[in-house]
């Protein structure tokens, strides 16, 4: 038995956007948990790899003083956390994950005479995102005044908090039903993998490099599916330039018909009915496409 200071520990949102779609990860990379009576905890039962549920703010911290070696948040959390710290060691991204996609925009009132960039010279932007919008102030050569609330952002102009906010935008509907227009992009962000800054002993940085290496098949897999056919073998030229698919196909022969082929091949997500249906008019037949699970190179 292997007792608890060998054990990987994942910090993740316990409830929030990122909760669901982080754990699906996890499980998709082969991890099967067993959840503690309180769920702040889930036990890894087939890898020494637990899970610590918690508010996501909470999770660059947790990584700095190296209570959890790993941890999925958002790159927005992330890099707030980095700048607001100075030089004091930060996680490191180790995986872009693709899912938690959002901007940190700054946005007017609909009404508001605000054209250009200049125009945000002296005027009070309301942000959670303090570090993340005075290093984009700089960088603009702008001189706002940053107001910092930890909540309700959307409201501030209306209570005459603010003359405009600095807040994440995904879908943009939330600054649609607060009669507010997006006007420049601050940051982009999605959900990443981070590290602790402190060096993990030997057998821990093997199961992070095996854990990332198992989201790395997980994520390839996705957005790829697996074509097979049957075809004569005068049409592979044809067939191979019609196939959404970055690497040539792999082909086979069939027992006893010299004239034909067996032909797999990875495509992208773009392979639809009208592929299916080219390929068909080229001499194909017997076509599949299905899912892939996950992929290791
Ligand atoms: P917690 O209780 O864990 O502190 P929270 O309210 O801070 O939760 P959520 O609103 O669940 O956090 O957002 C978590 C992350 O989801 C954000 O930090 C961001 O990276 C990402 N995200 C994606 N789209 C959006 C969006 N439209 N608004 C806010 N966050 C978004
Ligand atoms: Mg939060």
């Amino acid at each position: 038995m292997s007792n608890a200071t060998d054990r990987l520990r994942v910090a993740v949102q316990k409830s929030g956007r990122l909760a669901e779609p982080s754990l699906a990860l996890l499980r998709r990379a082969g991890l099967v948990f067993r959840s503690s009576r309180d769920h702040l905890f889930l036990y890894g039962e087939n890898l020494p790899i637990d899970v610590l549920l918690v508010r996501d703010d909470d999770i660059p911290g947790l990584l700095v003083e190296g209570s959890c070696e790993l941890g999925i948040v958002g790159r927005n959390v992330l890099t707030e956390q980095r700048y607001g710290n100075g030089a004091a060691p930060s996680p490191a991204e180790l995986i872009a994950l693709g899912f938690g996609a959002c901007r940190l925009a700054i946005a007017v009132p609909q009404t508001s005479a605000i054209a250009t960039l200049r125009d945000l010279d002296g005027l009070r932007i309301a942000t959670s995102y303090p570090a993340l919008l005075a290093g984009w102030l700089d960088a603009e050569d702008l001189r706002a005044e940053i107001v910092v609330l930890n909540g309700s952002v959307e409201i501030a102009p209306r209570l005459g908090k603010a003359d405009a906010i600095c807040d994440l935008v995904s879908s943009g509907a939330t600054l649609a039903a607060n009669q507010l227009r997006e006007f420049a992009t601050v940051f982009e962000s999605e959900a990443v993998l981070a590290a602790s800054p402190r060096k993990a002993p030997a057998a821990k940085a093997l199961l992070i490099e095996r854990l990332c290496a198992r989201i790395g098949g997980a994520q390839s897999g996705d957005g790829v599916r697996l074509l097979m056919l049957q075809a004569p073998r005068t049409a592979l030229a044809d067939i191979t330039r019609v196939l959404p698919a970055r690497d040539p196909p792999s082909v086979m022969s069939l027992d006893g018909r010299p004239d034909d082929i067996a032909v797999q091949a990875l495509c992208s997500v773009a392979l639809d009915w009208q592929h299916l249906e080219e390929l068909k008019r080229l001499g194909a037949h017997g076509l599949m496409v299905l899912n892939v699970e996950r992929m290791l190179a």
